[in-house]
């Protein structure tokens, strides 16, 4: 029940209990008139006492009802009226972290003011703390750009020098393998490089998308087609189901989208024991466009989906399967999906093992 609700039902409650006990008492003293004045007094005198009563009685109950309207007013305006602008302003703040101006509450009740004073102060310091966690984060991901900037310039030259001695045609067998290793380590090192590099320009706001219509069920098939030779070799069967109706295009960056799918197939099959299925499908949901990689796989344990889009995350049966893995696939994906308005989200299958993602944007109007 609102503040106003009860301030009005105890003033109509009060105002009725008093006209019940006026009219009450009106009608004792009527009685008491009839029974203690001498019966041989003339009716005409008896009738305007107790007519007089009457009109007392009703006049007393209509001061009644206008003191009470005016202190029902009194309360509204300084406590109902301050605190639903109060809440108004409190539930702004919690719905999107922008302060509006307090009601003045001066003049108010004390605790009105109390209230008030203590809400400021609470708002001040969520505020600071606010500041500080983006100062901190702003902190870190500069120190990611600034060291993945450092570490790209010599890995580059290192790739480059390791890949020119695998050409050497006079290494012995065991030192070309060596080599192989670590050409291969080189790429992968770069990769992450490359990773942390989009992570901090994500972080902070650089992140430059080439907005342009395109065909999102188009791409996951080329996408899904790129996979099988790996989905062959990890003995598990990569199937592309297209839209059973034309798709319309969206409005994204194809690169992004492009790097957003491999990864979640990439993943789709990486976590799939062999013999297992991988299916992509392309499908249109309510003013959406949406591509679903669906496995057979390990899945996600239930206490650790709340975490799995978080930096660095990789849940315990991920690690133990595939040991390799750095835990920002997922995170820089959703990150990519939200930019353009999407979502990326994921459920467990509901029959039989293994995991669904949901990459889904919406289709332009
Ligand atoms: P990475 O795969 O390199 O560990 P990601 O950010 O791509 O990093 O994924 C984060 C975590 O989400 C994974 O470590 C794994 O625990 C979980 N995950 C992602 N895709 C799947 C999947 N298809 N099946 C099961 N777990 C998955």
């Amino acid at each position: 029940m609102s503040t106003r609700a009860l301030m009005a039902t105890i003033t109509i409650t009060a105002v009725v209990l008093f006209i019940v006990v006026l009219f009450a008492g009106v009608a004792i003293l009527r009685w008491q008139f009839m029974v203690l004045l001498p019966q041989n007094i003339v009716p005409q005198v008896l009738e305007g006492i107790l007519s007089l009563l009457t009109y007392q009685a009703i006049g007393l109950g209509i001061a009644a009802i206008v003191i009470a309207a005016v202190a029902y007013w009194l309360q509204s305006t300084s406590i109902a009226a301050p605190l639903s602008a109060i809440v108004a302003n409190m539930a702004a703040f919690a719905e999107s972290g922008q302060r509006q101006p307090m009601p003045d509450t001066s003049g108010k009740p004390v605790e009105m003011q109390q209230l008030t004073q203590v809400l400021i102060a609470s708002m001040d310091k969520i505020e600071l703390s606010h500041k500080k966690d983006e100062e901190v984060s702003r902190v870190k991901s500069d120190f990611i750009s600034t060291a993945a900037h450092q570490l790209r310039t010599p890995l580059t030259g290192i790739r480059w020098a390791l890949e020119a001695l695998e050409r050497d045609a006079q290494l012995s067998q065991e030192q070309q393998a060596l080599v192989k290793s670590a050409v291969e380590k080189s790429h992968d090192l770069v990769a992450i490089v490359g990773t942390l590099l989009d992570i901090s320009a994500i972080e902070s706001g650089k992140y430059n998308y080439q907005f342009a219509p395109m065909d999102l069920g188009a791409l996951a098939q080329e996408v899904a087609n790129d996979f099988t030779p790996l989905a062959a070799q990890s003995q598990v069967s990569l199937v592309f189901a297209p839209s059973e109706t034309p798709l319309p295009q969206i409005n994204a960056d194809r690169d992004r989208i492009k790097w957003i799918l491999n990864n979640l197939i990439e993943n789709a099959i990486r976590y799939t024991p062999a013999g297992g299925n991988v299916t992509v499908s392309a499908n249109r949901g309510a003013n959406q466009v949406q591509v679903r990689v669906r496995d057979t796989g390990i899945g996600i344990p239930e206490q650790e989906r709340g975490n799995i889009f978080e930096r660095f995350y990789r849940a315990g049966n991920a690690i133990t399967k595939e040991n390799a893995g750095n835990g920002l696939g997922l995170y820089i994906a959703r990150t990519i999906a939200t930019d353009h308005g999407g979502d990326l989200d994921f459920q467990p299958n509901a029959e039989g093992p293994g995991t669904t993602f949901i990459l889904s944007f919406p289709v332009p109007a």
